[in-house]
């Protein structure tokens, strides 16, 4: 996250004064920096991820685990050692230091959570496949040079969330009393929060436009000893602090759902972000429309994300907790009351999925956008005025009908067409699963597109995968000019289906029949159509017409995650836990083949391409349930653990427990050695990982194999 400048932040009634303002310097900005760069041609293809950590306090000693607040303190650490040496613990037989020499250093960011830390590369990464085989080593080299600026007993983990934030007792180092003046909570100190001027008054500005609390509601997952209904322990009724404290008895935590009320329950969450330059406008537009309709599935091949405030939650993401924990919409917005201050009802909250297509593609059949949604008519004028086409006016004419949170009073001075500040104070607080990313006001770089739904993985190894397997995607997207449109209201039915418990081996997903540019018909000898229908209609006899595009509805239909990415005739042989309905000629190729084509379609020598066939092993049998992810793996180990009362409560122990094993894998991980001996130490480890963990033998189906097949 980008920190905005120092200065005073204005309080929520302050604020709201201000947001038209900032939303007309913002639109100024933005035209400026589009009319600069629309012509951008040739920009290069480059790509980073990003990998968030939970910082926390584990020893072996003793009693409990606790997230460790010295994030600024480990920044400082980070930013003092002025070479960021790759020496000591990170060096002893890593792969990163084979050629450490000429490693670019990480770069290390802070985060809302005090107890968060982010890190990126220190460079983007480049088309060469072999950056694809960097990846991993990298991200472990930040892993290591992150923990080598902390306390021996700190640790950067990649949990998604920390299993017990939130619940009675300590759960902090150093601990601090609940229900400060900020966040207002009940569960958690306004200390969780990194102290940065902005994150405070985000937090607070939020609530404050709300006009209450943030309502964070999970369902309990309901265990043979769960009192049922099931009424959340942890809330208490009887707190007159503030006048928010009156939340929970207006009916704020309702049965059988877990309770929480401050942005750090969804902001304190870790995710695998992606981010992609194209070598032009269209592309990343396309880019942006094609990467889209992936968001959920992968939101729910990654699912990783079962526990909260020591309760076994029903859903296996953290997706709706980060958009509820961020929800600033009114009453009158949120269609409670009727609307007479604010000027629309708003369906979704700030952090959701997106909610427009932008690309130019002819293929964008005007019936997949949505035709409830809301935009800022006078803002998409300015834009057109200003030259913008009508779809991406409309796009930041929908990002705009929300209020800047956190404005500076400095920053409003006069207007800088210098800067891109207030652009991207209202474009960086639209958290969508895709993000269209302008180039900066300076220019240097092109547009980018950030692929924003994936949850971390515990591994470097798996996020590594996950971050190679949405690149090679995006290759054959742009490769074979892929078409992966459905209605963009099926991709948010889909996001709320990604948040089921297994939803990857047991939901499906709405998903394009025909992901091919050029559908052929053959009707009466010969014809052959784009499936984008622009053709126009043949009235002589010698040809056959061309027939119209049929409805929309018969362009799609439901899979299993497993078809998605395995392709039909795999996942009728694998699935265990639905049936796989294509009907005959519906046959979904897969995206991991469509990967594979596009491989086998450039030249690459047989070592990265077995590098690569790791990831997409890994992929592959997630998708198919062979592997488990690592919301079901942790479920597993809490099932199992003695201390564990059926009851769906996560106990410091189990907690302290469960932490250490993730602390143990990624031990083991850094120094390359296997994992062969924890297993039968920490229940199901080899369901999660299969063999890969264990060292090198890269290519799922074998070396030899591989070989042949590239000979063949
Ligand atoms: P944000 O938090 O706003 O998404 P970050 O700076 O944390 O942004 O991360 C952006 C990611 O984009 C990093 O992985 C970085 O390496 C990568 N990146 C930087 N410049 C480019 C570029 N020109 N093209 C593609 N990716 C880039
Ligand atoms: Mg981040
Ligand atoms: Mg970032
Ligand atoms: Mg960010
Ligand atoms: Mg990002
Ligand atoms: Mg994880």
């Amino acid at each position: 996250m980008g920190l905005l400048a120092l200065g005073t932040a204005l309080d929520w009634p302050d604020a709201k004064q201000q947001a038209h303002l900032v939303r007309a310097w913002g639109i100024k900005q933005l035209l400026e920096i589009w009319n600069k760069a629309k012509g951008k041609e040739r920009d290069a293809m480059l790509w980073g991820d990003e990998i968030e950590y939970l910082v926390v306090n584990y020893s072996k000693d003793e009693p409990k685990v606790l997230l460790s607040l010295r994030q600024a303190d480990i920044l400082k650490a980070l930013a003092d050692s002025k070479t960021l040496k790759v020496t000591g613990d990170c060096a002893p037989g890593t792969e990163a230091n084979a050629d450490a020499g000429n490693v670019t250093l990480p770069v290390f960011h802070p985060e809302f959570g005090r107890f968060m830390l982010e890190a990126t590369p220190g460079k983007p990464w480049g088309i060469d496949f072999k950056d694809l085989l960097t990846v991993e080593a990298d991200m472990k080299l930040r892993r290591c040079i992150a923990k080598d600026h902390m306390l021996s007993n700190e640790h950067p983990i990649t949990l998604t969330t920390f299993p017990r934030i939130g619940s009675p007792g300590v759960f902090t180092e150093p601990s601090y009393p609940v229900s400060g003046p900020k966040l207002r909570s009940q569960f958690v100190p306004d200390e969780i929060a990194n102290p940065h001027i902005r994150f405070p008054t985000l937090a607070a500005n939020i609530r404050s436009r709300r006009g209450r609390k943030v309502q964070v509601n999970v369902p309990v997952f309901r265990d043979e000893n769960t009192p049922w209904p099931w009424k959340d322990p942890t809330v208490n009724y009887d707190l007159h602090n503030w006048p928010e404290d009156d939340d929970v008895r207006n009916g704020a935590a309702p049965d059988n759902f877990i309770h929480m009320d401050a942005m750090a329950f969804g902001m304190g969450s870790c995710c695998l972000q992606i981010t992609f330059q194209a070598k032009n406008i269209t592309e990343g537009r396309k880019m942006y429309d094609q990467l889209s309709p992936l968001g959920p599935i992968l939101l729910a091949l990654t699912a990783a994300t079962p526990v909260y405030k020591g309760f076994i939650a029903d859903t296996d993401v953290r997706w709706n907790q980060i958009s509820r924990a961020v929800d600033d919409r009114t009453p009158e917005e949120l269609g409670e009351k009727p609307l007479k201050n604010d000027r629309w009802r708003i369906p979704k909250s700030r952090y959701a999925s997106n909610s427009t297509y932008i690309s130019t593609d002819s293929r964008l059949r005007p019936e997949y956008m949505d035709p409830n949604l809301v935009i800022d008519p006078e803002i998409k004028q300015q834009l057109l005025d200003g030259g913008m086409d009508d779809r991406l006016a409309t796009h930041f004419a929908h990002l705009f009908i929300r209020d800047p949170i956190v404005i500076f009073n400095e920053d409003l001075q006069e207007l800088d067409l210098t800067k891109t500040d207030h652009f991207e104070n209202i474009q960086s607080t639209n958290w969508q699963h895709m993000r269209f990313k302008p180039p900066p006001a300076d220019n240097s770089i092109g547009w980018r597109v950030e692929f924003r739904p994936m949850e971390i993985q515990i591994t470097d190894f798996e996020n590594a995968a996950f971050s190679v397997f949405i690149v090679l995607i995006t290759r054959a997207i742009l490769s074979f000019d892929l078409n992966f449109y459905i209605p963009i209201v099926k991709v948010d039915e889909n996001m709320e289906t990604a948040h089921a418990r297994n939803a990857n081996l047991e939901k499906k997903f709405w998903f394009r029949k025909n992901p091919f540019p050029v559908r052929t018909t053959r009707r009466g000898g010969s014809a052959s159509r784009s499936a984008s229908g622009t053709s126009t209609p043949n009235s002589g006899s010698s040809r056959p017409a061309t027939p119209p595009l049929g409805p929309v509805e018969d362009e799609y239909r439901l899979m299993s995650v497993n078809e998605v990415i395995n392709g039909t005739a795999y996942a009728k042989a694998t699935s265990k836990e639905v049936t796989e309905d294509a009907e005959e000629g519906e046959e979904f190729p897969g995206l991991i083949p469509l990967v594979e084509s596009y491989l086998d379609s450039v030249n690459m020598d047989v070592a990265t391409r077995c590098g690569l066939a790791r990831y997409l092993d890994l992929i592959r049998k997630r998708a198919s349930g062979e592997l488990w992810t690592a919301a079901k793996w942790i479920r597993e180990f809490i099932a199992k653990h003695p201390g564990y009362k059926k009851d769906s409560v996560v106990s410091e122990e189990i907690t302290k427990d469960l932490v250490g094993a993730v602390i143990e894998i990624g031990e083991r991980e850094k120094r390359g050695l296997g994992i062969d001996d924890l297993i039968g130490q920490v229940p199901d480890l080899e369901k999660l990982f299969g063999g890969f963990l264990k060292g090198k033998s890269p290519c799922g189906g074998g070396q030899a194999a591989l070989e042949q097949k590239l000979k063949d």
